[in-house]
């Protein structure tokens, strides 16, 4: 195992940022010098449970945070500090429900099966005022604004920002644009393994904000900050190896759906399709998520998000696209999906599938914004976050495979945050309720 307390110095590393990521996603750190680093390396950084978004109470024992040195990230814009993904222990044992925890036993199921799972992801988000209620950028106000090349320019200094690390970092990032909402913006980098991946979505997340309040502004990965405007996604793109990484087990070209894709990713698939609906309170998490699916059109002329469960070749307007031989991309996650619990939540609904080899039904070709009854038949997404919630704690197989004490926990604090919102008036409500 590397030494990080060697590396330290090889690096000219003066402090480490110890994080991990709640179940809410919140990403929570303790910032330790590198004289400590040794110690917290077998250790771990001690935090109190409770105080984060964990189903843990003030009675439980002392939480650490045991830093993966595999996820070291040197930060580019402050080189004397590294950035660490830790995992959660308590009692001498993993939290099982913790995100990080929960992607690795996921990774491990995987890996049994003689699988290597690499995902990509594209992470949406907003550059606006530092309230968070306005765009950045007054003039960026096309009704068409995707990949319009003015907005896009008048934000370089912090694209230039945000990229320029990802160079450093060698994430292979590759396109920078402006998409198809005001003040949206998304940038891509390498697919790789899922576990890699996921860590540096966390970090990405943090080094959108980080940079952008440098220049001044707010970085938002708010599901749907603006309800005229298109949500920000965080599509995710997978595809299922051998164990070496050489070869795409999902990959067959003689598929005669002609998609390009294996009896194995279709089983992927089914499994996916099997548990969407449950599978939506992780996706979706926040009571904001469900102004974006199931959205109403937006000023651009389509809300680029899903409402049924469906799958197509390389058509946008189904829940899951297939753009190019042996992988496919699911578009149901928003910008709160937490990095973790996402990928464990696609990873457990694909070997779902795969054990149980579940059909995916046919694909549909059809626009399923103009012409959705041509989907007849189609599951529906849930409609709000109780639905969700109620579904996943309902849902057999997601119980089996990620098992009952993060479902629990997950359901518990979920359904205290939709009684939260639910206690609250809104402007809409007194409107449309005073004079009844
Ligand atoms: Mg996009």
């Amino acid at each position: 195992m590397p030494d990080l307390s060697k590396i330290a110095k090889a690096k000219g590393i003066e402090y480490f940022l110890i994080s991990f990521v709640d179940l809410f996603g919140v990403l929570r750190a303790k910032l330790v010098p590198a004289r400590a680093i040794k110690g917290m390396q077998q250790e771990g950084a001690g935090f109190a449970g409770f105080a984060a978004w964990l189903d843990m109470t003030p009675a439980h024992p002392d939480m650490f945070g045991v830093p993966d040195p595999d996820s070291l990230i040197q930060i580019p814009w402050q080189p004397e500090i590294g950035w660490l993904a830790a995992d959660l222990w308590m009692d001498g044992k993993e939290v099982e429900a913790s995100p990080r925890v929960a992607l690795k036993k996921q990774l491990k199921a995987a890996e049994a099966k003689g699988y290597r799972v690499k995902t990509g992801v594209e992470c949406e988000y907003f550059l606006t005022n530092i309230k968070g209620n306005k765009l950045s950028d007054l003039r960026d106000t096309q009704s068409k604004p995707c990949y319009d090349q003015q907005a896009l320019m008048r934000r370089y200094p912090v694209i230039k920002a945000i990229c320029d690390s990802m160079l450093e970092l060698e994430w292979g990032p590759y396109q920078n644009d402006h998409e198809d909402a005001n003040g949206q913006f998304e940038m891509n980098w390498d697919y790789d393994d899922a576990l890699k991946t996921a860590d540096r979505h966390v970090f990405f997340k943090y080094m959108v904000k980080t940079l952008a309040e440098q220049h001044d502004i707010r970085a938002t990965f708010m599901p749907k900050p603006f309800a005229d405007l298109t949500g920000n996604g965080c599509h995710a793109h997978v595809s299922v190896w051998n164990k070496t990484g050489a070869k795409n087990l999902f990959l067959d070209k003689k598929d005669k759906q002609e998609l390009g894709l294996s009896k194995l990713a279709y089983d992927f698939l089914g499994g996916i399709i099997h548990n969407a609906e449950a599978l939506t309170a992780i996706f979706n998490p926040t009571v904001n998520s469900y102004k974006r699916i199931n959205g109403a059109l937006t000023r651009s002329g389509a809300t680029w998000s899903p409402n049924t469960v469906t799958y197509s070749g390389n058509n946008r307007t189904h829940m899951i696209r297939v753009p190019d031989d042996g992988r496919f991309e699911l578009r149901l996650m928003d910008g709160a999906a937490n990095p973790y619990l996402m990928q464990a939540g696609i990873i457990a609904a694909g070997l779902d599938g795969v054990y149980n080899e579940r059909p995916p039904g046919k694909p549909h070709h059809n626009n399923m914004y103009a012409e959705p009854e041509k989907a007849k038949g189609a599951k529906k997404l849930p409609l709000n976050l109780l639905d969700a919630i109620r579904l996943l704690d309902k849902s057999k197989s997601l119980r089996t495979a990620l098992g009952d004490d993060l479902i629990d926990a997950y359901v518990k604090l979920r359904m205290q945050d939709w009684h939260d919102y639910t206690a609250h008036l809104s402007e809409w409500e007194r409107a449309n309720t005073l004079d009844c």
